[in-house]
């Protein structure tokens, strides 16, 4: 009898700081869309935050700059980019923000907020050491701790507390090794607005323990709240508080790959820090030089007016919260809080029991052609694995539908569950 052979070890494994960095965040199914896509299948679309591929244009004064630029976007910027827009960027947080003593040398671009993040906690980590970070929230930033060598602490915010966070909790949480606190305002997944008064104490938080402030605002620009936003650099003037931003969310670019990060600090604060940051952003040599080119256009008047409309009735971002939250509305196994920010919905669905987001995401795709994100991608708590992460981008019908097709499958759901014999709430919501 012939064995066969046994399978060789594969001599290539990965990093082990690579499975520190794990994250979810394009979610387990976008592969699988994306063959099902290949085989024919129209899918909705409502994982990904892009914008652009719900057709929403940028601001025709971006559009035009890019075109103008072309031909001076063939070498490299300086390392942390071109003067004349972080120039642009600076004179915006002095005028529209608030924030007066910002100039060109507190600037740093880069590819999008995502290379300046890790660029960042590279510069800060040590091995061991720990960043707060929002839970729920954009798993990036709990990664990209993890590739540094660093260990993200998950501060609770809870759907209770309108997705706001337990201060008490928060407090405990940090520590000696405690080196940065996370804020993401508004919020990714849940859509939150956090208010000044929870910037404020968040601020209270860092400065009680030396903590550099890492504040994410990439949707500052998208909110359906009354007020301005308020950047938590204005309410600690006292801190490190390095800015986030870019125009992957607002001016509808990402793929141009352009974001800034604005260090905000009292003079002569955390020189070595930003010279650190500085010798990181050139050995990369330089961001995206066409994408830099956009940033004055995107943050000039007509493209910052052009970007509030639409969130304001009859806006593409308008439209597409109100047909959500109209079909939320008729599904009796949904519930979600109210969508103040950004441009995600966060709904808490009524699964029976043993059936988790993950499972229903799947079964979602496979058998209703939408794609989601289950909740649980955005955190640790256990109550996020009923809820899932839907984009409000895509046209209001196309939002109906997935709706429809979400309430219809959890109906499914819930049946075959009863038949089963399990403990379900029946055909109306369980929801108190
Ligand atoms: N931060 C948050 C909260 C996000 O939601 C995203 C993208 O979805 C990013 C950062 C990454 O943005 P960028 O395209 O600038 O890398």
């Amino acid at each position: 009898m012939t064995s066969l052979p046994r399978p060789k070890p594969d001599p290539v494994r990965p990093a082990r700081r690579v499975a520190a960095g794990e994250h979810g965040l394009r979610g387990t199914l976008t592969g699988e869309a994306r063959e099902l896509r290949a085989r024919g299948r129209r899918i909705i679309d409502l994982g990904l935050g892009d914008p652009a591929a719900h057709g929403i244009s940028a601001p025709p004064t971006v559009e035009a700059a890019l075109r103008q630029r072309l031909d001076d976007t063939r070498g490299y910027s300086d390392e942390a980019g071109h003067l004349s827009v972080r120039a642009a960027v600076a004179e915006h947080f002095r005028t529209r923000r608030g924030l007066p003593g910002i100039g060109p040398s507190d600037v740093w671009l880069g590819n999008g907020v995502s290379e300046l993040a890790l660029l960042t906690l590279q510069a800060l980590l040590d091995p061991g050491d720990e960043v707060l970070v929002p839970d729920p929230g954009y798993p990036m930033w709990s990664a990209y701790t993890g590739l540094c060598g660093g260990i993200a602490v998950p501060y609770p915010c809870t759907e209770a507390d309108g997705w706001r966070p337990d201060l008490d909790v928060l407090t405990r949480l940090a520590g000696p090794r405690t080196r940065a606190l996370v804020v993401i305002n508004p919020v990714n997944p849940t859509g939150a607005v956090w208010p000044p008064e929870t910037l404020g104490e968040l601020a209270g938080v860092a400065r009680a323990h030396g903590l550099v402030l890492f504040s994410d605002e990439i949707y500052d620009g998208i909110r359906y709240v009354p007020g301005p936003h308020v950047p938590l650099a204005a309410l600690a003037p006292d801190l490190l508080c390095l800015t986030f931003g870019g125009l992957s969310k607002f001016c509808r670019v990402p793929g141009l790959r352009a974001g800034w990060v604005v260090a905000c600090r009292p003079p002569g604060v955390a020189r070595a820090y930003l010279d650190a940051l500085t010798s990181l952003a050139a050995l990369r040599l330089s961001p995206n030089t066409a994408g830099q080119y956009a940033i004055p256009a995107a943050l000039s008047a007509p493209a910052l007016r052009n970007a509030a409309a639409l969130t304001a009735p009859g806006g593409a971002l308008h439209e597409a919260r109100t047909a959500a939250r109209t079909a939320m509305a008729r599904q009796p196994g949904l519930r979600c809080s109210p969508q103040e920010g950004a441009f995600y919905a966060f709904p808490r669905l009524d699964l029976p029991a043993g059936v988790t987001a993950d499972d229903f995401a799947r079964r979602l795709l496979r058998e209703r052609s939408v794609l989601v994100v289950p909740g649980g991608h955005f955190g640790t708590a256990d109550a996020l694995d009923a809820h899932l992460r839907l984009t409000t981008l895509a046209p209001p019908a196309e939002t109906t539908a997935a709706f429809e097709q979400i309430g219809d499958l959890l109906d499914e759901v819930r049946s075959e569950h009863a038949e089963e014999g399990g403990a379900t709430a029946g055909p109306a919501s369980s929801f108190p």
